[in-house]
């Protein structure tokens, strides 16, 4: 495994780590969490990455039962939670989703409590909310620092601009600005990272714990020949991501990726999990896996980095094209 400064931290995150969206909970229970968990972090992996939202709270809890078991040293691990769309989704009552002090304060409490944990590594505001001044997300981030809550603050699915609004208001105050941000960044959805994000990288630094890395597994070629039982574009809940996936032209580029990936003696799902880590604003690769073979493959990722020569690389552009104008940066 290897291991990187997150943006212009001191903190160290590995390469690769392991989420627990959509799994923990709803395709997975303790035992096989416990088996994941172990392989990963036995494999050099040391973050793990949740939310408040995911299963309503009960991948925290389920990923906080793990960690107890384990009795790992605190110190070898880092452990992340996001607030923003509470847990009850359109039940929510006012106040009990969104970027309020009010919300991150408790949703803060109710990680920590769920996840069995004195404090998070990393806390991160899920989405942006333009109904709450900055001012007030970025004093409430803050004093969760200093309250020892919370270690390091970020986003996720931030817009450049909105990632430097922050800052801004960061130095005006003299408060501690967002650290870290977690985009989606796969080979088909590369625009906040390799164009948006170039200015904040260059000014002010940003490290990045991307989502989506297999493109929640349409990049494995799964779905390739129907609907796999019990995968996670089969749940009816998730039609808007087969609506995402399951598209003419991203399917023929897909198999073309399968092709070269065939070609180089590689599978096309550590292509594309290497592809992601091959670029120097990525902090760590979030994995996802809801099977132990899937964790197994997916971790041969970094023996694959040597095969991503900058020819290989540029085969793989020809076939998606869809490089961001880094020109116009
Ligand atoms: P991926 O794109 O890697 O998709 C993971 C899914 O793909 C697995 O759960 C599995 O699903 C399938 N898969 C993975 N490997 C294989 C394989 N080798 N062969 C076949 N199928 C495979 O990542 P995620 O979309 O899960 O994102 C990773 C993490 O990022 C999440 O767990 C979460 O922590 C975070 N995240 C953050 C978001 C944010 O807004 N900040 C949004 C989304 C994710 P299955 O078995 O069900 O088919």
């Amino acid at each position: 495994m290897q291991y990187r400064y997150m943006g212009r931290t001191g903190l160290q995150l590995s390469v690769l780590s392991y989420g627990s969206w959509v799994t923990f909970h709803k395709q997975i229970e303790d035992n096989s969490a416990d088996r994941l968990m172990g392989m990963a972090y036995d494999a050099g992996i040391n973050f793990f990455d949740n939310a408040e939202a995911y299963a309503g709270g009960e991948s925290e809890l389920m990923m906080g039962r793990v960690l107890k078991q384990k009795n790992w040293e605190r110190s070898s691990y880092v452990v992340s939670s996001k607030a923003y769309f509470g847990l009850r989704g359109p039940e929510n009552k006012p106040n009990q989703a969104g970027l309020s002090r009010k919300h991150l304060f408790e949703a803060c409490h109710d990680a920590l409590r769920r996840l069995q944990l004195d404090y998070l590594d990393l806390y991160f505001c899920h989405r942006p909310d333009p109904n709450v001044p900055m001012e007030e997300i970025v004093w409430t981030m803050h004093q969760l620092i200093q309250q020892g809550k919370i270690l390091y603050w970020g986003t996720s699915q931030w817009s450049g601009a909105e990632i430097m609004e922050a800052h801004k208001v960061a130095q005006q105050y003299k408060l501690i600005g967002p650290a870290m941000e977690q985009p989606q960044y796969n080979m088909f959805e590369r625009f906040r990272m390799e164009q948006d994000y170039l200015p904040v990288f260059r000014t002010v630094g940003l490290g990045t714990t991307i989502w989506s890395p297999l493109a929640a597994g349409f990049l494995t070629g799964k779905y390739l020949n129907g609907m796999p039982e019990g995968s996670r574009l089969s749940y009816s809940n998730f039609g808007w991501l087969k609506d995402r996936w399951l598209q003419e032209e991203k399917i023929a580029k897909l198999r073309k990726l399968m092709e070269l990936a065939a070609d180089l003696g590689v599978s096309l799902p550590t292509l594309a999990i290497a592809w992601t880590v091959v670029n120097p604003h990525v902090t760590t690769a979030i994995l996802g896996a809801s099977k132990a073979e899937q964790l197994e493959e997916n971790l041969k990722a970094m023996d694959v980095l040597p095969v991503l020569t900058p020819e290989v690389m540029q085969r793989i552009d020809e076939i998606l094209q869809n490089k961001p104008r880094l020109d116009l940066a």
